[in-house]
């Protein structure tokens, strides 16, 4: 018999990333629409030359950076590649085979693959009718099996956010060994201030933590840096499964710089805010059920139509993500982006009548 990977890894899912088509725009992949900024690329170029080092083991810069703005010592805070791999860094340290992670489902397709590498069993509840995080059910999936309970707030790919009194309620449920993932990935696009900073629970509950990343309001996804922030014995454990130097010297220069331009990058996340609730509200105006987007994009609720009106807005040059028989989730880009996606969604209508 030829040699084999473990079993059951031929079970798991693939990573599916969102399409890129040349020549058409993409709206697949929840990125923002510019470039790093020019103070951003200037570090980044003025570090190349020492790229014959080993980039710092610790990431000790960016994490007490991270640290003091998020108001917690240093040790409380585990830099990654991206919230992706600090979700696998998670799931690694926290299950053994046959623990139970909780998740909700449709949310962020990385939850079942990196429970299913690391040999725990995805246990997920079904989001609610209003496309979004059942907690109760979720509290209630919880057994003395769990050892993990990832909300994603906004959700992706839905956009929809649980607010502060639900989260407080829930948060009150869950027994002090099970530990609780906010991944916040879009909190910057976050506009209701009942949408609760997840670093608040971080700093007042021992069992919570949250995932940040540069990847999406600061515009560094292609360079792979992102952050956990909870308990300490969690944070260390996660040091411990990292992949040593694997947060490369760009990265952890380029997430550095991006701080310092906070200002400006976060005056880029209010003018995305405001294009997606105009998409949102002219789509709704074209007949669209489009629920509450917390995130730089919005979520259409089409159900096994997903994946025509995919087709038929790549047939227009724009590229979405559909999660056939769920939806389909549109990125927010540039007005004039924007517009051509709107344009496709109402000769979809028109062409069904
Ligand atoms: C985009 C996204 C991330 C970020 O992934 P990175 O690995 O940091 O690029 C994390 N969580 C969710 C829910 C996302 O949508």
């Amino acid at each position: 018999m030829p040699v084999q990977p473990r079993v059951g890894l031929d079970l798991l899912p693939d990573y599916v990333a969102g399409r890129t088509v040349p020549g058409a725009i993409k709206l697949s992949s929840n990125e923002t629409p510019d470039g790093p900024l020019p103070s951003v690329a200037r570090a980044i170029a003025d570090a190349a030359g020492t790229l014959n080092r080993y980039p710092d083991p610790s990431v000790s810069k960016l994490a007490s950076r991270l640290a003091e703005k998020a108001g917690l010592p240093a040790e409380q805070i585990s830099v990654g590649c991206g919230s992706v791999a600090l979700c696998h860094q998670l799931m690694h340290a926290m299950c053994a085979p046959g623990d139970d992670v909780v998740f909700a489902w449709r949310s962020f397709e990385t939850y079942p693959i990196a429970t299913g590498i690391a040999c725990a069993n995805p246990i997920q509840v079904p989001l609610d009718a209003a496309h979004t995080h059942d907690l109760d059910a979720m509290a209630a999936a919880i057994t003395p099996r769990t050892r993990v309970v990832v909300v994603c707030n906004p959700n992706n790919p839905t956009s929809t956010a649980n607010r502060r009194a639900e989260l407080d309620a829930f948060l009150d449920k869950v027994p002090s060994d099970v530990l609780v993932v906010l991944d916040e990935a879009y909190r910057e696009f976050v506009s209701d201030p009942e949408v609760p900073d997840g670093l608040d629970y971080v700093r007042t509950r021992d069992n919570v933590a949250v995932l940040r990343t540069f990847s999406k309001a600061y515009g560094l996804a292609g360079l792979r840096v992102g952050y956990f922030a909870g308990p300490k014995q969690i944070a260390a454990a996660l040091r411990k499964v990292y992949v040593p130097f694997s947060v490369n010297s760009l990265a952890q220069i380029a997430a550095m710089a991006s701080l310092d331009a906070e200002d400006e990058l976060l005056a880029r996340c209010e003018t995305i805010v405001a294009e997606r609730d105009r998409v949102r509200a002219e789509l709704i105006e074209a007949g669209y059920e489009v629920p509450d987007s917390q995130a730089n994009f919005i979520w259409l609720p089409l159900g096994d139509k997903a994946f025509e009106f995919s087709e038929h807005t790549l047939a227009n040059k724009v590229v979405v993500r559909a999660f056939q028989p769920d939806g389909v989730r549109v990125t927010i880009s540039h007005p004039e982006e924007n517009d051509l996606f709107l344009h496709a969604a109402r000769s979809y209508q028109s062409d069904r009548k």
